[in-house]
């Protein structure tokens, strides 16, 4: 957008140059029939959870300010994923999370590529200097150079999403553990896909007191509350608190999340369902010539194509199924990344995709 008068582009002159050098987080908002860009869970509740839901929400006291720190939810998740309700913060979806240990660290902040975007995005708008270290052969951790890029830089905070976005894969535990061994800086281990990857580092919280983890409720049908958690060493999340924006969670996500957890085998088969399509979508799609599925083990599939993947992205969204272009120069040149639908949806995307390619 061009600012309207010269008054105004004054304004903006008053902004600072980090913020104004930065290109805005996209969101594709065109409306389509089958949405798989952005690692939503399809499945709705079942009709008797949401009217529990739905009278759960009729008693909420808007009036009020919320719980602050959130007390009940942090429960509800502590009980989910085996956490310490005290060693736990939540955040307005795990971006609000990130932003807050940028802030209180600062950087160097140290980044693989590629990765999820808002590591660099937030450390940019916070001033922050990124340093990036290419990820290795199958997108996985290349150790040694990260550890002495670190060093070398004197980073301060590492982000290791594993399973990462977008390619799709689990850091190897020997990586990880080098870096968590060799480093100095905080460790970061946004674990977002953990519950379609099922292994996790949080059991090693007590040994690694630099380490961080990061989960969301996000990707495993929550999206729209915007509920992230992170837990860590006490004196971490001591001092994350008390940058923590106060209320950062409302009251009607505080009372869906706590209402929603309790429905654990519905979560469960979902999930269970979202991992069989991601197998069956994987083996379809690792046999359709021109194309090269990676693997992975989280609710989407990183693909590369042959012929230009932008106007594959394009045509599939013509048709009506919206699906992520990664296109650029470098590693995920000629990438797209399509989340796990529901099984007609699925089908669906491998009809559209195979018509595209014939007729390409
Ligand atoms: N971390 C990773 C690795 C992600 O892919 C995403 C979402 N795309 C997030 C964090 C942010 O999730 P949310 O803010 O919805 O919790």
């Amino acid at each position: 957008m061009k600012p309207k008068s010269t008054k105004t582009a004054k304004l903006v002159g008053l902004i600072r140059p980090e913020v104004r050098a930065l290109k805005a987080y996209r969101v594709d908002e065109t409306p389509v029939r089958i949405k798989l860009d952005a690692m939503e869970n399809p499945f709705s509740l079942p009709g008797s959870v949401q009217k529990q839901l739905a009278s759960v929400l009729r008693e909420v006291k808007i009036n009020l300010y919320p719980d602050p720190s959130g007390k009940e939810l942090k429960e509800s998740i502590a009980s989910l994923w085996k956490m310490d309700p005290d060693l736990m913060i939540l955040g307005n979806g795990s971006d609000e999370l990130i932003q807050a240990i940028i802030l209180a660290f600062g950087g160097p902040v140290l980044v693989p590529v590629p990765t999820f975007a808002m590591y660099e995005i937030t450390s940019r708008a916070l001033a922050q200097p990124v340093v990036t270290v290419p990820l290795g052969e199958d997108f996985d951790l290349d150790a040694g150079t990260l550890i002495k890029k670190a060093r070398q830089s004197k980073a301060r905070v590492i982000f290791l999403a594993s399973p990462n976005n977008p390619t799709g894969n689990r850091f190897s535990d020997k990586a990880v553990k080098k870096i968590l061994d060799n480093t100095t800086a905080a460790v970061v281990i946004d674990e977002a896909y953990y519950s379609f990857s099922g292994k996790s580092w949080l059991p090693q919280l007590n040994k690694y007191p630099n380490m961080i983890i990061l989960r969301t409720l996000s990707k495993i049908g929550f999206a729209g509350l915007r509920v992230g958690v992170l837990t860590a060493s006490p004196g971490i999340v001591n001092e994350l608190n008390k940058i923590r924006l106060p209320y950062n969670i409302n009251s009607l996500s505080q009372a869906a999340g706590v209402s929603a957890l309790k429905h654990r085998t519905v979560i469960n088969r979902q999930i269970s369902t979202l991992i069989s399509e991601r197998k069956k979508l994987y083996n379809v799609l690792s046999r359709m010539p021109g194309i090269t599925a990676y693997p992975s083990e989280t609710n989407f599939i990183l693909l590369r194509t042959t012929s230009d993947a932008s106007v594959i992205q394009k045509k599939m969204k013509g048709a009506g199924i919206l699906i992520k272009d990664l296109n650029g120069p470098g590693p995920l040149k000629n990438c797209l990344r399509v989340t796990i639908g529901t099984p007609e949806e699925n089908r669906e995307f491998l009809r559209t995709l195979k018509t595209i390619l014939d007729t390409a």
